[in-house]
């Protein structure tokens, strides 16, 4: 199958020039090419040309992108999209003045969730989220990862997981899944925490990296979650058993997350709401992936992670939904780079390669997506505009036009 993708408006081939991902100066270069067109044979990418004459007769498709924007398909590189229930009282409850930490202690929150979700069949949940990923797909996003942490027990952790591996075969984006059993401390461990760390760490891990049902661990390092040690003891134990490690840290308060992810070689730094000051000159000499989530910023009201210090001091900056029934309702990756640009200081060109390629190297999939370039997946979404600024400007608006993942078509949508 032989596609062209003829003389789009702008191509934005999100490339990096020396690394795998982009910071400092670089991450404001879109990689802007004007009237390119672009070859895709079968699942790859094997030409963006400037030429302007071509011979259709020798291309299955050709699609006019005169009109369009070409672009590597968005990477929603942090997600809890598999979930059941709802927590519309709680948001009710949030709105008349209590605190998101306030509602936890009262047995609200992610517990909450976990309960709904325990209840659920696989296939129930599997659904459930067949539906949610049709809504990514609309924004464009071709790659998603998806984390477990609403079974909390050994069961349901597992349930979640093989849900994930359910859905990549039911549906076109790729997933790449999350081992959160440390997201908090399950009801029936409340007064045995060691237990379930103990859970966790013999039972849990071993049993996901035997099955392959995971290529990262998480945990939540937080005062209402797990502390620095158990933290340590998770990721150490992942590590051994050849998980790649991701951390949620530094969201209410600063626990030392980010000395912990240095030392271990975590692969992202999640949240970041507070990090300080000397943390971020630390981070920002690592090639560890800061993913800053601005939709739980916005809907929790709490402080915006400082991207713009953190692009400004060095650091490689990624952005994500976080989508989630707690923090960010939202799935929308395109609206998270609006309030990105403007309540966490980044550039347009900015939140652009950290839905691209930044997020690509985050998920460690960096080698074939997240960038437009000869001899890479074709992933790639067109606009339903001329001009990629609209993509951030508009907030909220979808423009959306054609998705294609692997070199075929998996969505279209009509204007
Ligand atoms: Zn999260």
């Amino acid at each position: 199958m032989r596609i062209l993708l003829y003389r789009s408006a702008q191509t934005l081939t999100c490339k990096p020039v020396n690394q795998k991902f982009k910071r400092s100066t670089e991450l404001n270069n879109v990689g802007l090419l004007e009237d390119y067109s672009l070859i895709i044979e079968d699942d790859q990418i094997t030409d963006i040309t400037s030429i302007k004459d071509f011979d259709f007769s020798n291309f299955d498709l050709v699609i006019d992108c005169r009109k369009n924007v070409v672009m590597p398909g968005l990477i929603d590189s942090h997600t809890h999209l598999i979930f059941s229930g709802s927590r519309s009282d709680e948001f009710e409850m949030r709105v008349a003045g209590k605190s998101y930490e306030e509602i936890a202690e009262k047995g609200g929150g992610i517990v909450r969730t976990v309960e709904a979700t325990r209840k659920e069949t696989k296939e129930q949940l599997t659904q459930l989220s067949l539906d949610r990923l049709k809504e990514s797909l609309s924004y464009g996003i071709t790659t998603i990862e998806i984390k477990s942490g609403y079974g909390l027990d050994f069961e349901t952790e597992l349930k979640m997981l093989e849900c994930v591996k359910d859905l990549q075969a039911l549906q076109p984006i790729e997933i790449i899944p999350t081992f959160l059993g440390a997201h908090t401390i399950p009801r029936e461990f409340q007064n045995n925490r060691s237990a379930y760390v103990d859970l966790i760490t013999n039972k849990l891990i071993p049993e996901i990296s035997n099955r392959n049902l995971a290529k990262f661990c998480d945990v939540f390092l937080e005062k209402t979650a797990f502390n620095i040690e158990e933290t340590r003891t998770i990721l150490e134990q992942a590590k051994k058993y050849n998980l790649d490690l991701k951390l949620h840290c530094d969201q209410f308060n600063s626990l030392g997350g980010v000395d912990l992810g240095i030392e271990l070689g975590v692969k992202s730094l999640d949240h970041l709401e507070m990090i300080t000051n000397e943390d971020i000159q630390k981070l920002s000499k690592t090639d560890i992936v800061a993913t800053i989530l601005p939709g739980v910023s916005y809907f929790l009201k709490i402080p915006f992670t400082p991207a713009r210090k953190m692009i400004d001091e060095g650091c490689v900056v990624s952005i994500a939904t976080d989508f989630n029934p707690g923090s960010c309702t939202s799935q929308n990756l395109p609206l998270m780079m609006n309030i990105a640009t403007l309540y966490n200081g980044m550039k347009l060109n900015e939140v652009i390669n950290s839905v691209t390629i930044n997020a690509a190297y985050s998920l460690g999939l960096d080698h074939k997506v997240g960038s437009l370039e000869i001899g890479k997946q074709a992933d790639i979404l067109i606009l339903n505009t001329s001009d990629y600024k609209n993509l951030v400007y508009y907030f909220g608006r979808n423009f959306t036009k054609t998705v294609i993942k692997k070199g075929k078509i998996i969505y279209e949508r009509n204007h």
